[in-house]
């Protein structure tokens, strides 16, 4: 681990609610502020919105959905306007991935190399769409013309995490905006910084206003008015189960669609005649990138006995080399933890690993230095029954698990709450295609780790990974509702 430091000047973007096309202030005037968690100050104080403005944005949203331009333009040129918004995403690049790295705490490189890009590639992916969502005739009876039209489904709550907050926001905005839908998009407390900034390009682009409304505030206030909010069609939350479960049940008087994306504890299976090399790195990145704040993070290492103590040296000794420290160094691999808050919950989960028996062999202790850091953590000789493989830590700590066949491995891997993704390590093409085929998961890599796109569906298979799929045509899906069309022929 080597540790970096240094801050750089950053200009900072809107920090005020944008609702129905303008930048104000909430309703009660109040801020919140938000912090740089690589040095723990504060980079700027955010308009903190409210069931007012909750409510004011969702009425910005309805009527530019019902009254605006927005609604009755042509698909073509909502898709010419999606365009723009990618051609002002570009064009301010620099600023984005400024703004991302800044907010999150995220290693400034991997911003350019990963978020940045995944977030142009899904609205320039979603952008080709709306001249394209088409419906079906379905042929019943000669005296009937009877199809079936797609529609938008109205105005979206969007809800997101700290984790990616560029590329989640993105995730919801693209194929919702495609569709025809207007959205209130609440990011979260930690990072509001980046939505506030495509809340403007967009403006700038051509985006009606009241079409995206952007509403920073905490989620018990903000994001519960929007969920409490009869009007709103249809909510689209990423973030963790508990908060899902919430949002599930505050929202069943109104039955309103939801899609949820919620956690992981994700297995990642090596076998003993896998590229140890390839394995070694792989899984490595797939637990410590972005710090283990990874919904898909690779957290239970599962490896086969025979290559047990050889593949945990390795990954003992690749942990030692993974560059710790300030995000804005572009040798940096590794930024801080979100906030102190969420260290303390990992710290927690390093203790009770200690507690229950596991061996923490690297790591576990927070870096003596401003900053919410904490280094690549490995602890072997895991249980699956253990609390630091049950339950998703979120954060750089690895649970290497030893198991002797296919079929217990495939035991341990589904033995869990959640099943967002899964990957696995093996030279034989049959084990990889019949373990696909096995493993409890939204996303299984053979031979990798961590990948996504955005033309390939994401989401768990149920259980504490949630419901419903982002990216993808599926997500189309999300933001759109089918009708049944009859019309008589009969004269
Ligand atoms: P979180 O659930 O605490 O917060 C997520 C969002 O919900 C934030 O905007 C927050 O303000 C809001 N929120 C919090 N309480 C709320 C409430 N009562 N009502 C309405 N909104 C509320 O999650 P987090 O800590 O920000 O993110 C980490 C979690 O997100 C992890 O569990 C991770 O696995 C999950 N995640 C999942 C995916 C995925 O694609 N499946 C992607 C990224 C993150």
């Amino acid at each position: 681990m080597t540790v970096t430091a240094s801050p750089r000047s950053v200009q900072l973007p809107e920090t005020k609610l944008l609702i129905g096309g303008a930048f104000v202030d909430a309703a009660s005037g109040a801020t919140f502020a938000t912090r740089n968690p690589a040095t723990e100050e504060v980079i700027a104080q955010v308009a903190q919105a409210a069931r007012a403005d909750a409510d004011r944005a969702v009425k910005a949203a309805r009527r530019a959905l019902e009254e605006g331009p927005w609604g009755k333009m042509r698909a073509s040129e909502r898709a010419r306007i999606l365009v723009r918004f990618a051609d002002a995403i570009r064009k301010h690049q620099d600023e984005i991935v400024a703004v991302e790295s800044l907010d999150g705490g995220k290693p400034i490189a991997s911003v350019r190399r990963q978020d940045y890009p995944a977030a142009l590639d899904c609205i320039e992916y979603y952008a080709g769409w709306p001249d394209k969502i088409t419906g079906d005739v379905v042929p019943v009876r000669p005296d009937a013309h009877t199809y079936v039209a797609r529609v938008p489904v109205g105005v979206v709550a969007a809800i997101v995490p700290w984790n990616f907050p560029l590329m989640n926001s993105m995730w919801k905005i693209a194929p919702a905006l495609a569709c025809g839908c207007t959205m209130v998009l609440k990011p979260a407390s930690e990072t509001p910084l980046t939505a506030l900034l495509l809340g403007r390009l967009a403006l700038e682009a051509g985006v009606p206003e009241g079409v995206l409304n952007i509403l920073p505030g905490p989620g018990v206030d903000a994001g519960m008015s929007l969920v409490r909010n009869p009007d709103v069609d249809k909510i689209s939350f990423t973030g963790s189960p508990p908060v899902g479960k919430a949002i599930m049940e505050a929202a069943a008087p109104f039955i309103t669609r939801l899609t949820l994306e919620l956690g992981g504890k994700s297995p990642n299976l090596i076998f003993d005649d896998a590229d140890i090399d390839a394995a070694v790195k792989g899984s490595a990145a797939g637990i410590f990138f972005n710090a283990g704040q990874v919904c898909s993070a690779g957290s239970r290492v599962l490896v086969q006995k025979p290559i047990y103590d050889e593949f945990c040296e390795r990954m003992i000794e690749r942990s030692k080399t993974i560059v710790v420290g300030d995000p804005q160094d572009e040798k940096t691999y590794m930024g801080p933890i979100i906030s102190q808050k969420q260290l303390d919950t990992i710290t927690g989960y390093i203790d009770a690993g200690k507690r229950e028996g596991a061996n923490l062999r690297v790591g576990g202790e927070r870096v003596a230095r401003k900053g919410y850091f904490l280094p690549p953590t490995v602890f072997t000789e895991v249980e699956n029954s253990m609390k630091i493989a049950r339950e998703e830590i979120f954060g750089p700590v690895a649970a290497v698990i030893r198991f002797k066949d296919e079929d217990e491995a495939v035991r341990i891997a589904n033995d869990s709450p959640f099943s967002l993704a899964a990957g696995l390590w093996t030279k034989d093409i049959g084990r990889a295609h019949s373990l696909a085929n096995r493993l409890h998961a939204g996303t299984v890599w053979v031979n990798t780790y961590g990948q996504s796109d955005t033309r390939l569906p994401w989401g768990g298979l149920g259980g504490d990974s949630g419901m419903g799929r982002d990216l993808g045509e599926t997500a189309l899906d999300n933001y759109t509702d089918k009708k049944t069309i009859w019309i008589s022929l009969r004269r």
